[in-house]
């Protein structure tokens, strides 16, 4: 099978990780017999170096032209200070919306040797496994106005959500239950927001299509205490953009690192794969980061993007076989494991395939 991926590092660590899943896509189509042909472009602060601008019309038509794409991260206080609509952000956001990723997937799954690297107990963690569908491209991060008035003294920041995109994402949030313990978990905030009341509203009407699915509202609050709480209780939870992103960065101490979680980003036609943790310019450079967080999200896009379910698999149980075996890297909490950098996690990841 012959596909065109296009790889976009990013900034900070973005360059580190996205060589190890470059490697370990390698190393699987060397073993079934793929060809995968990678085509480098930028995104955010390193795009705005070289171009002037967060992401340019040229990086989104080759992603157009793609079977799928790799993100890394992008950020960094280096462009802390540069206009709002230059910041490396503005890439990413830029991104979702021209391709029209509406559906962002984060699963939620701890690796058994990692359970007791998680600052939660390990028996409320233990059987965890939650899949988060949040919407990407609407709500907070997209509603005009979004300004300062008055001297800059008064904000506004518009929540705005069309019928439409609460009905396609609510809708992929009962396919994914149906495809997993058939359990809904919608979160809103229908208590305060005239936003919320609409998507509950349509969460109602949709239930009806997919009787095999029980669904439970929830308030976000609420939602927040029990994911740290009681998160064997969640199966599928469908949720707003802003809404999600948070839990799902909330969830990401279930796994023990942020470094941990994968993510997809879909459209009807394409997909877009990305560890959910930023560029981490703290770490950026040193070797150290933790590469699985993207490896995994190479796996996302196998099974999602080019329907390769095995080979995505085979990275899956890699990864898990590293850990079990004692590897792990610094942003872990590990008693009594062998400590490695990015490029030797790659390695024995690579090995085990
Ligand atoms: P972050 O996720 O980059 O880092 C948070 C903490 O987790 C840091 O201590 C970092 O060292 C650690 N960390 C994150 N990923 C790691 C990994 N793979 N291995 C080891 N440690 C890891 O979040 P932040 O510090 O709030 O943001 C830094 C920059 O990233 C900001 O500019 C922010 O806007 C950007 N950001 C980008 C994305 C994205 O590209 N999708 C997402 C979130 C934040």
């Amino acid at each position: 099978m012959a596909k065109k991926i296009i790889v976009l590092p990013g900034d900070g660590i973005g360059h580190e990780i996205m060589g190890s899943a470059i490697e370990v896509l390698k190393r699987i189509a060397e073993k079934y017999g793929h060809q995968f042909e990678f085509e480098q472009h930028d995104i955010g602060g390193s795009s705005y170096e070289k171009h002037g601008e967060p992401l340019t019309d040229n990086t989104v038509d080759a992603c157009l032209d793609a079977d799928a794409i790799l993100l890394g991260a992008i950020g960094g206080p280096k462009w802390d200070n540069i206009p709002t609509h230059l910041r490396p952000e503005q890439g990413l956001l830029k991104i979702r919306k021209a391709l029209n990723l509406f559906a962002n997937i984060r699963p939620i799954k701890g690796f058994a040797p990692l359970l007791h690297a998680s600052p939660l107990k390990e028996s409320v963690i233990n059987g965890s496994d939650i899949y988060v569908v949040r919407e990407l491209t609407g709500g907070l991060y997209f509603g005009e106005p979004s300004e300062r008035r008055e001297d800059g003294n008064v904000v506004v920041d518009t929540l705005l959500y069309h019928r439409h995109e609460i009905e396609r994402i609510v809708e992929k949030g009962f396919e994914s239950a149906q495809l997993r313990n058939k359990h809904l978990t919608s979160v809103d905030k229908a208590n305060v927001l005239e936003s919320s009341r609409l998507w509950r509203e349509v969460v109602e009407e949709k239930k009806a299509n997919y009787p095999d699915v029980t669904v439970e509202h929830m308030l976000v609050d609420s939602a927040a205490m029990k994911l740290i709480t009681n998160p064997t209780q969640f199966d599928v939870i469908v949720t707003e953009n802003l809404f999600g992103d948070i839990l799902s960065d909330e969830g990401s101490v279930l796994t023990g690192s942020i470094g941990m979680l994968p993510s997809a980003s879909l459209s009807e036609t394409i997909g877009l794969y990305e560890p959910v943790h930023g560029s981490a310019p703290d770490i950026a450079g040193q070797g150290i980061a933790n590469p699985l967080g993207m490896i995994l999200s190479a796996a996302m896009m196998l099974r999602y993007s080019l329907d390769l379910n095995e080979e995505a698999v085979a990275i899956e149980k890699a990864v898990e076989k590293s850990l079990e075996a004692g590897y792990y890297t610094s942003d872990l909490n590990i008693e009594n494991g062998k400590q490695v950098g990015t490029k030797e996690m790659t390695e024995i990841v690579i090995g085990n395939i």
